[in-house]
């Protein structure tokens, strides 16, 4: 009997593989990849005679049981994008297994709110600016619990990274007013991060955004970043981090006395 690997893809370059995921993607017997986002890593090192498979047409029944039914043979692994942990329907399917008397385990990925952020050179935490980041989405079909709808986490003003909502931009906008954020907030979007050749930024404001990511017709597989630190790499002055500021002692390093 194998184990049963939820691996993170990242969010499309292979080259974003974590070095375990793709050592458990070379010597697996068999690979469930979902959907053309993580196919590429999931191709180009499966070993030769590994039983590779797309899930995109598959229910979560018809999953559960084709990781069940291979791990009878061996280490499986389930190619999910970004991180597993994050809308990848980790813990129904990881049921499943548990009540089919299987072994599972993750390894985390590099998700699109991260590779995002690294593909518009933004930080997603600025010293008193902002020290929270929120992962969230906007209701679709899948509705929010309450307490979380995005005007009301929007109101801490602080970094929100919201997946699966770029169809729903007018919502977000609507939100984030009604949160109290003025026009002229910062927003980028990014289709596609890290696909070589496919990424797509696009950078606007609260009021232009949606009509920005028209113009350059973004429907899909994008993030939208709204931060009060977005563009400070361009400002005049930032507020200097203590880790490396010469007049702050920390574990590793003691402050210079005549620090200027
Ligand atoms: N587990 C994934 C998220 C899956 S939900 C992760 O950690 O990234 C799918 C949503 O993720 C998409 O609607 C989009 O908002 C975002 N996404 C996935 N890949 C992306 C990419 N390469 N670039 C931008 N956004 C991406």
């Amino acid at each position: 009997m194998g184990t049963v690997w939820f691996v993170g893809a990242g969010p499309g370059d292979p080259d974003l593989l974590t070095v375990k995921g793709r050592r458990l993607i070379e010597s697996a017997g068999a690979i469930l990849y979902a959907g053309s986002l993580v196919d590429q890593a999931a191709t180009l090192y499966a070993s030769e005679g590994c039983a590779v498979r797309d899930s995109k047409d598959m229910t979560l029944e018809e999953i559960s049981a084709w990781l069940i039914a291979h791990a009878a043979h061996g280490d499986v692994v389930r190619l999910q994008t970004g991180d597993p942990g994050l809308y990848g329907a980790l813990v129904e399917m990881g049921r499943a297994l548990d009540a089919a008397g299987v072994e599972w385990s993750v390894v985390p990925g590099v998700s699109s709110a991260m590779a995002s952020a690294a593909a518009a050179c933004e930080t997603l935490t600025l010293p008193e600016v902002t020290q929270t980041v929120i992962l969230t989405r906007v209701a679709g079909r899948t509705p929010m619990p309450p307490g979380e709808d995005l005007e009301a986490l929007a109101s801490h003003h602080c970094t929100l990274c919201i997946y699966l909502s770029i169809t729903l931009l007018h919502e977000v906008q609507r939100a984030l007013r009604a949160a109290g954020w003025a026009e002229d907030a910062p927003i980028v979007v990014v289709q596609k991060a890290s696909w070589p050749g496919e990424e797509k930024i696009v950078r606007g404001t609260l009021a232009d955004i949606k009509r920005r990511c028209q113009d350059e017709k973004i429907g899909s597989q994008a993030m939208i970043i709204a931060s009060p630190a977005i563009g400070a790499r361009h400002w005049e002055t930032v507020a200097r981090s203590k880790l490396y500021d010469p007049e702050f002692s920390h574990r590793f390093r003691r402050a210079k006395k005549d620090a200027a």
